[in-house]
């Protein structure tokens, strides 16, 4: 029986989580579901200087958000040092590993020599073959590994191909501190090796670690895992995505109003392509998903793109969860909805929904629904309402309240009303809108006015009637 795949996201907890790494999780994820296997989260924090528990719980946070569950408890790579350590010093037993006792003075200088004459500058081995002697009894070491010289290391990269490293190119890369401490080098490859990751997908930024890492796993005798690199995130611009491009974090995607499945959808899509379709919702990714379909070069923002997408799942979202994000969205904001605001939003949800593009802005068109009395008028709706037409609404108002106070009872009224004053509907439905909702677009005005209620809706538009 073939083992089922583990994979793991391992993030180092020192920002927030970035729209890159959010979808290197993502990846993982969706292979794991797709193939049945496992999905880890390891907290790389070993940093300890640029570690902080708040950036964990900004990762934890956001990995919730975004929907990307993990099986099994977190696990923080800090805390296995000893098993790190352990390693190291069976590799030196073995032979696989030696000390080093060439001094921060001597490494100086010996890459400045290398610099002068032109040459790249990597460890020499100095210390490869060479015995401490008694001079070196009691000095500080660190603890490198015996790399092979000759030949190449090929990583098999699922979304690169074959990449060639030729080793006389990589040096003996230390593996233990001189205070004992292991490096990240270290730490990765025995983390995963003890947990039997079999697939080890993420930045590619990471290329040419997977390299010495190979040369490491080799010299553990542990299983290699397969490899896959995600070519990077651009700008819209093409240049590398920074903070000048606008948002990094996820949680300023969640807080500019888009939806979890909009994000898991954009960013399957920035980088991942099946055929021309760009809609597919998380379900169907998690059927279709393979690493064939991973883009071989840097994918690029589309803010366009993606507020499209938000509006189609904004408009697919059933209303009832629609409601519970929208609920979400402002609890973050320390505000919550009366009863009757919810019962409003619910009923007004499948209006409001077709207006949107982002949570943002469907709050921002709800907000009429969400407090009583009189409204206070933007800068929109203030040119809806001068004094004709205040005066075109205040002589609407009997018409309207003499009839049933339903949406097509009040638009009948509201016609009839017109056409015997010789006006335009919309001269009385703009004034009537903008005193409602205090702004000059809104969903169906009649609607709104049901929806409202008599006495509500009378309080508002008699405010502005004169
Ligand atoms: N901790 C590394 C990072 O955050 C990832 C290491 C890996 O995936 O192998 O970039």
């Amino acid at each position: 029986m073939s083992q089922k795949p583990v994979l793991r996201f391992a993030p180092s907890p020192t920002g927030m989580l970035h729209i890159g790494g959010a979808r290197t999780a993502l990846f993982n994820w969706l292979y794991a579901r797709h193939t049945g296997g496992t999905f880890l989260l390891r907290i790389e924090d070993t940093d300890r200087e640029r570690s902080t528990p708040e950036a964990v719980d900004a990762i934890l946070n956001g990995m919730t958000w975004m929907g990307l569950d993990w099986d099994g408890e977190v696990t923080y790579q800090f805390a296995r040092a000893p098993r790190h350590r352990e390693v190291a010093e069976k590799l030196l037993a073995e032979g696989k590993a030696y000390r080093c006792y060439a001094t921060a003075e001597e490494l100086t200088a010996m890459r400045e020599e290398q610099k002068a004459a032109g040459k790249p500058m990597r460890y020499d081995g100095r210390w490869r073959d060479r015995q401490a002697g008694s001079a070196e009894e009691g000095k500080p070491s660190v603890v490198r590994l015996k790399a092979r010289q000759t030949g190449e290391t090929i990583v098999h990269d699922v979304v690169l191909g074959d990449v060639r490293f030729e080793n006389s190119q990589l040096d003996d890369m230390v593996l233990l501190r001189s205070d004992g401490t292991p490096t990240y080098m270290l730490a990765v490859v025995v983390d995963d090796a003890d947990i039997g990751v079999t697939h080890v997908i993420r930045g590619a930024d990471h290329l040419n670690n997977a390299a010495r890492q190979l040369q490491l796993i080799e010299a553990m005798g542990a299983a290699i895992p397969t490899y896959g690199h995600l070519p990077l995130i651009n700008g819209p611009d093409g240049a590398k995505l920074s903070k000048r491009h606008g948002a990094l974090a996820v949680e300023a995607y969640r807080d500019m109003g888009y939806l979890p499945e909009t994000m898991r959808n954009y960013l399957l899509r920035l980088g991942w392509s099946h055929g021309d379709d760009e809609i597919i919702p998380t379900a169907q990714a998690i059927e279709w998903f393979n690493f064939e379909s991973i883009g071989k070069s840097a994918a690029r923002m589309d803010y366009k793109k993606l507020d499209n997408l938000n509006g189609h799942y904004i408009r697919e979202t059933a209303d009832a969860t629609m409601v519970a994000e929208v609920t979400a969205f402002l609890a973050r904001e320390k505000r919550t909805l009366s009863m009757t605001a919810r019962q409003r939003l619910e009923t007004a949800m499948p209006s409001l929904k077709e207006r949107a593009k982002t949570l943002v802005e469907l709050i921002a068109g709800a907000e009429f629904l969400f407090t009583d009395g009189p409204r206070t008028l933007d800068a929109a709706a203030d040119k809806l309402l001068p004094p004709e037409a205040r005066a075109a609404l205040a002589a609407a108002l009997p018409a309207l309240e003499a009839t049933d106070w339903t949406g097509p009872a009040l638009e009948a009224a509201a016609r009839a009303h017109t056409e015997a004053a010789g006006v335009k509907l919309g001269q009385v439905a703009q004034p009537l809108r903008a005193a409602l909702t205090g702004k000059a677009s809104s969903p169906p005005l009649f609607e709104m006015l049901a929806l409202l209620g008599r006495e509500e809706s009378l309080i508002r538009l008699r405010a502005y009637a004169g």
